[in-house]
């Protein structure tokens, strides 16, 4: 049996063909790598995995902020009824490489969804923090804690808050996630949905009942309780969410 390698670029071991030459090549590629955080795949094998693009420069599409952090400049267009709220979408300089996953995730969760905020808002990005009521920032653990103790929230490294400005998200917790949720992505929707309620004057609550689907302003980051992990102001069908809306 010989390595070769496709030219796909994923290692393939000859003589063994289908699902298992593949996976049995990846494991190869993973333990000669010695470590699974420093895999010698390609950045595009790579970003199939994690999901997530390369980005390695900010580009036109993001200037920087007075207080040092990187704006999305481009816009979306408004979405739902109800009380305007203008937000923007912002990361630290160091964090460039998860924008594309940011503006996915707040893409989805504040856009025209009836399960979402904009079921009873309507919901503006602007490019200018000076115009938004909530920013939703990506930063560091150390920045977190920083923007938080401004509130007088602890947060450890390891939690998000809403600091009367910032929805302010946890890099670390970003891409490690909590126990519960389905996904990774599921739990950013959730991080990004619940600060963003706290922006929108809402308080914490508890879990109902065992086995029943969290309220989106219970503490899921820190634990379930027996409720099952949700990432949704109104979880429940798209009718509902509109009787709400309209309600
Ligand atoms: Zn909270």
């Amino acid at each position: 049996m010989r390595t070769v390698r496709s030219p796909t670029g994923l290692t393939r071991l000859t003589g063994l063909t289908g699902l298992t030459g593949t996976v049995l090549a990846l494991v190869t590629v993973l333990t000669l790598s010695g470590c699974q955080s420093r895999p010698t795949t390609s950045a595009a094998a790579l970003s199939a995995v994690t999901g997530e693009r390369e980005y390695r420069r900010p580009g036109p599409a993001v200037r920087r902020t007075p207080d040092g952090f990187l704006v999305v400049r481009s816009h979306r267009r408004a979405v739902g009824s109800g009380p305007v709220t203008r937000y923007t979408v912002e990361v630290e300089p160091s964090l460039t490489r998860h924008l594309p996953g940011l503006q996915t995730s707040t893409g989805l969760a504040l856009g025209a969804n009836n399960r979402g905020w904009a079921a009873s808002h309507r919901l503006r990005q602007v490019g200018e923090p000076a115009h938004a009521q909530v920013r939703v920032l990506l930063a560091r653990p150390a920045t977190v804690d920083r923007l938080c103790a401004q509130a007088g929230y602890v947060t450890g490294g390891r939690l998000s808050c809403w600091n009367g400005r910032f929805a302010a998200l946890n890099a670390w917790r970003w891409r490690h996630g909590s126990p519960g949720f389905r996904s990774l992505a599921q739990y950013r929707l959730y991080l990004v949905n619940h600060e963003f309620g706290h922006g929108l004057g809402l308080g914490h609550e508890a879990c109902p009942a065992v086995g029943a689907s969290a309220p989106l302003m219970m503490q899921q980051s820190k634990g379930l309780l027996g409720c099952r992990a949700n990432a949704w102001p109104y979880p429940a069908s798209r009718s509902t969410a509109s009787a709400r809306s309209a309600g």
